[in-house]
């Protein structure tokens, strides 16, 4: 018995060749990060369909009246008005990142956590830090500082004044990552597998660890993949998906 060769399965799949970062957490302009950043935009996101910011691409940011960042803003906007498609997601320390900030770069601002297709398949996208539920102390300030009402009184007030409360916040942000034991830095093992048994999706990308990995389990009786990216304190973090396989690259500085 002869079988025919099975067609190919035609199906809306999405970018076939996107890039994915998070953790740049750019801060003093002209940093080594900032700089290896504007040049991976103006080169390897340049080539690619889509590039997507899981989060924390900033290590601050108050308001979109924040006037710092100017090149990167530019680069991104020049990345975009190339055609290719930028799309972000809120980190905890940049979660004030908003429409004003999209129409300057270009980007889009996506929900955290989002379900993206890629070559078919839906992936589950989030910063990270929502799957660290060991750090109660962590999850009780993202509760308050996500509510829009707190945003709305925090972005009413004079930017020198959000300025001087961020620096606050990241010093004691410090020194509580300081004093917390590693193990509840990372993300809850329960947490994860419950975001795969909700959403059904077989594998998920995420950065905020600090910790570049790809992960396979089981989640459910099925086989699971969790893909986290670095951090670019030290070098830079980049996951390749092309032709339907996924990479996660080191860039050397
Ligand atoms: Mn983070």
């Amino acid at each position: 018995m002869s079988t025919q060769p099975l067609a190919p399965i035609e199906e809306p799949s999405g970018p076939r060749h996107c890039l994915f970062v998070s953790d740049v957490h750019l801060e003093a302009p002209g940093g080594a990060a900032e700089r290896q950043f504007l040049h991976f935009l103006r080169t390897d996101a340049a080539r690619a369909e889509a590039l997507y910011i899981l989060g924390d691409l900033f290590e601050s940011w108050v308001g979109d009246d924040d006037p710092g960042h100017r090149e990167v803003i530019a680069a991104l906007a020049a990345l975009s008005g190339s055609g290719v498609a930028c799309f972000l997601l809120h980190g905890n320390r940049d979660f004030l990142l908003g429409e004003g900030f999209c129409a300057r770069t270009g980007c889009r601002l996506l929900p955290d956590p989002v379900i993206t297709r890629f070559g078919g398949e839906p992936v589950l996208l989030t910063h990270g830090d929502a799957l660290c539920t060991d750090d109660h102390a962590y999850q009780e300030l993202r509760t308050l500082v996500r509510a829009p009402r707190w945003q709305r009184r925090f972005l009413a007030l004079p930017l020198a004044t959000r300025e001087l409360l961020a620096n606050e916040v990241r010093a004691g942000s410090k020194s509580h990552t300081a004093r917390t034991p590693p193990r509840v830095m990372d993300v809850n093992p329960q947490a994860v597998d419950a975001a795969f048994r909700a959403t059904q999706v077989r594998r998920m990308i995420h950065g905020h660890t600090h910790r570049p990995a790809v992960h396979d389990a089981l989640a459910g009786g099925q086989a699971v993949q969790r893909i986290v990216l670095g951090a670019w304190y030290e070098q830079g973090s980049v996951l390749r998906y092309q032709d339907g396989l996924y990479k996660l690259c080191e860039l050397a500085r």
